[in-house]
């Protein structure tokens, strides 16, 4: 293979050169100096990254470690939430809260749509047993985005906690969490943080501080609590990661160099490019309004097979694109934006995505649609520093 593999995955993602030669260097102690001060200059900057003035855990688990350590130190057996979901992971929260014993109120969307806010003011204003809301900003299983800010305003009116998953959303789209007001924010290395899997990020308000000091923790690795008071020694409770630590005090460079503005005008750029050049070939956007910024979902013709449409692009033009999950697969084509990936290797992306849908005999929109695409993320990019980026709606 000649060509240059292009992972357009929503995680894992391809990784800058400065990331990857942070990662390879050797092996610091992590109870000692050294790595205490890379571990406290990047406590500092995770509190910009996250938009609160609390502190941010740094956790050695993959995401999915995070939003377990949310739910079984926030809440207690037999308490109960709402669990506003629309994909896969809204799923694998009512999951995890299951094997908490919590009792789960479902709120659901349609795979496509997002839960609307205005629904959970209902729901919660039906059930005033529900302690807490337990939603994903970005829905990574289709494309989805949450009207989170929204929601904020609804839990915060009643005083309950709202727990957000951001892990396909931190570092790719504005989640400002104590503007927000949002109770719990977590997020894992591999998807907007320029970093492998393995490492996940977790962090509180006032409010859920108060809260889980008042729970028993569920689990003996995950105890927030002791965590933080070993973070003010500049040590974390276990072992750390510490060359994903390392990585991540690179990747923080990269990101606040540049401005959190010019990362999230970057995503919104490409996520114009992703979403013009998927309609200019003719094909459905599976999240037609609420969309993520790191993530597109394309609805494959009816009667193309898109495990040979993903089979063609990698193998032909190597990249390495998502199919649909569960009763999606074969379905849809997601297609990652996220990570160390650019306006070229999207375009590359969307010319292997054409490829394969005209191969497995699909039809194809317009001859032109890479220069659709482009117009469309140049025009994205022409939106004045200052000027607000448009939230969901283009
Ligand atoms: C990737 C992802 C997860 C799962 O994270 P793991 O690191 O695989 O545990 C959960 N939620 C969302 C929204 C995701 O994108």
């Amino acid at each position: 293979m000649l060509d240059k593999i292009r992972l357009l995955t929503p995680g894992p993602t391809p990784l800058p050169e400065r990331v990857r030669l942070a990662l390879a260097k050797d092996m610091l102690h992590h109870r000692k100096n050294e790595f205490a001060a890379i571990l406290r200059r990047v406590l500092e900057r995770l509190r910009l990254l996250f938009g609160t003035q609390g502190p941010v855990l740094p956790l050695s688990c993959s995401g999915t470690g995070a939003m377990t350590a949310a739910v079984y130190s926030l809440f207690q057996p037999g308490e109960k939430v709402l669990v506003a979901e629309a994909g896969k992971f809204g799923r694998r929260w009512e999951q995890i809260a299951a094997s908490r014993g919590l009792g789960v109120v479902r709120l659901s969307a349609p795979w496509g749509r997002a839960v609307q806010a205005a629904d959970v003011a209902t729901a919660l204003a039906t059930d005033p047993a529900i302690a807490g809301v337990l939603v994903q900003l970005s829905e990574t299983s289709t494309g989805v985005l949450h009207p989170v800010r929204e929601m904020a305003e609804i839990t915060r009116a009643r005083d309950m906690l709202l727990v957000v998953d951001g892990i396909s959303a931190v570092g790719l789209s504005p989640c400002p969490m104590d503007e927000w007001g949002i109770d719990c924010l977590l997020t894992g290395s591999q998807k907007g943080l320029l970093l492998p899997p393995g490492l996940a990020l977790l962090a509180l308000s006032p409010r859920a501080w108060k809260k889980t000091k008042n729970v028993t923790p569920g689990c003996y690795y995950f105890n927030p609590v002791k965590e933080k008071a070993c973070l003010e020694k500049g040590q974390t409770l276990f072992t750390s990661s510490v060359n994903l630590i390392v990585g991540l005090d690179e990747s923080l460079s990269i990101l606040l160099e540049n401005g959190l503005d010019a990362v999230y005008r970057k995503q919104w750029a490409l996520t114009m490019l992703t979403r013009s050049g998927v309609s200019a070939m003719g094909l459905d956007l599976f999240a037609p309004e609420n969309f993520a910024w790191g993530i597109t979902s394309a609805l494959l013709p009816e009667g193309v097979d898109g495990n040979l449409v993903l089979r063609v692009a990698a193998e032909k033009y190597s990249v390495i694109m998502a199919g649909g999950q569960d009763h999606l697969k074969g379905r849809i084509v997601r297609i990652g934006h996220m990570g160390w990936v650019d306006w070229a290797d999207v375009t590359a992306g969307l010319y292997a995505l054409n490829c394969g849908i005209v191969e497995a005999g699909g039809c194809c929109g317009a001859r032109d649609f890479l220069e659709q695409a482009l117009a469309a993320w140049r025009a994205a990019l022409a939106v004045k520093p200052g000027e607000p980026i448009p939230l969901t709606h283009s």
